[in-house]
């Protein structure tokens, strides 16, 4: 079989650490990758003047595959985030993000198996903001108290559009549904905020008991309110099998539901549109540990286990998931995130934990 061609960009941060890692066990498992390395970021914000080239995009539009390191954003101002531009961009709309806890992980409860499923290209991360203080939120202000007179704001509000439309809500609802019959899951839950958003999560809750119908005895459906739904994550998380969010509300519970399999460090995810895939954790560029070599690989080694199983190569896949499983289970060569005490000098580097990975699939593990 002909090499599959898959963009990997390595980010910035521990990105590039981590992404090196997962390419070597990616190598290990014998897929055969043609790579084309496309570079973004706050790393390459002064060689290209943007941190997002345009070559970048080209080159996972005609790969069709994509692996990605995190990549920076800067927090209040400064360049928009790279992350969701790419998302946007590409119309990657369904972030799906497995949050399974492997055995020899430490964690509030036992046998965690949950998919979260985060609607990726609107919500409050369309990036439609007006500034405090500037004509064209003034001007908006005017236009919605001619609207709504009844609309009361402080004055010179900052203000964030959240549009969420049929569409977006509808193509994310039902790639869960299909998504949990392939995979075999039982139920979806629809998260919301539809009692105090009735516009917005409301046309999301509606339409999403609309699609929840032609699943109807195959896919059981439910509903909960956000707040609601990260109490009972943390206390009962046995009850959920896979959960539909819009943006917002999934960026927020996927780390929360990291932190229930053993942090961020763990958890994968891919970003999916019509015929184009980007796989990537779901952690950030963790600044304070770039270059140190402290960082886990394994949330973007898993990250690679699901671009394998997408490209097809279902025995790479599932060996490099053996092998991940086999050095998670015995907890020795495992990164300072995933001992006890977070100080124990018997913690590995980034590369030795991927090098304990890669001798695993050497080895033909068996869990
Ligand atoms: P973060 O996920 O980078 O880090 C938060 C903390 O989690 C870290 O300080 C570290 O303690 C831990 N952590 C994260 N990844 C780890 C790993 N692989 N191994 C061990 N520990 C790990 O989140 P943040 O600090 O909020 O964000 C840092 C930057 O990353 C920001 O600029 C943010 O915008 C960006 N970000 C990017 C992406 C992406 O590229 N998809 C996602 C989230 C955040």
């Amino acid at each position: 079989m002909s090499a599959h061609k898959v963009t990997m960009i390595p980010g910035d941060g521990i990105g590039p650490e981590v992404s090196l890692a997962a390419r070597r066990c990616i190598e290990a498992t014998g897929a055969r990758i043609d790579w084309e390395i496309a570079e973004a970021g706050a790393d390459v914000m002064e060689k290209y003047g943007t941190p997002l080239p345009d070559a970048v995009i080209e080159s996972v539009r005609r790969n069709k595959v994509a692996i990605k390191g995190p990549v920076t954003t800067p927090v209040g101002s400064g360049f928009r985030s790279v992350n969701v531009a790419l998302r946007k961009e590409l119309d990657l709309y369904a972030c799906l993000r497995p949050c399974k806890l492997y055995p020899g992980i430490r964690s509030l409860h036992p046998a965690i198996d949950l998919v979260i499923v985060r609607e990726n290209t609107e919500d409050l991360y369309a990036g439609i903001e007006f500034d405090s203080g500037s004509p064209a939120a003034a001007a908006l202000v005017a236009k919605i108290m001619e609207l709504d007179p009844k609309a009361r704001m402080h004055p010179d509000p900052a203000i964030s559009i959240k549009p969420i439309s049929r569409k977006g809500s509808e193509r994310i609802v039902r790639f869960a549904f299909e998504t949990a019959l392939k995979t075999g899951r039982k139920k979806v839950t629809a998260v919301h905020k539809a009692n105090i958003m009735k516009c917005t999560d409301g046309l999301f809750l509606k339409v999403a008991r609309e699609v929840a119908k032609a699943y109807e005895g195959r896919i059981v459906f439910e509903d909960r309110i956000v707040d609601n739904i990260c109490m009972q994550l943390v206390q009962r998380p046995h009850e959920y099998d896979m959960l539909v969010l819009p943006n917002l509300y999934g960026d927020i519970l996927s780390d929360l539901c990291a932190g229930l399999i053993g942090g961020l460090g763990i958890a994968p995810g891919a970003n999916i549109g019509d015929g184009v895939a980007l796989f990537e954790a779901t952690h950030g560029s963790a600044p304070k540990y770039k270059g140190l070599n402290r960082a886990n690989p394994t949330a973007m080694i898993l990250s690679s286990v699901m671009m394998l199983r997408y490209l097809g190569e279902t025995s790479a896949a599932d060996r490099l998931e053996k092998a991940v499983a086999k050095v998670l289970k015995e907890g020795k060569a495992v990164t300072y995130d995933l001992k006890a005490d977070r100080n124990d000098p018997t913690a590995v580097g980034t590369t030795q934990m991927a090098d304990a990975i890669i001798a695993a699939l050497g080895q033909g593990v068996h869990v």
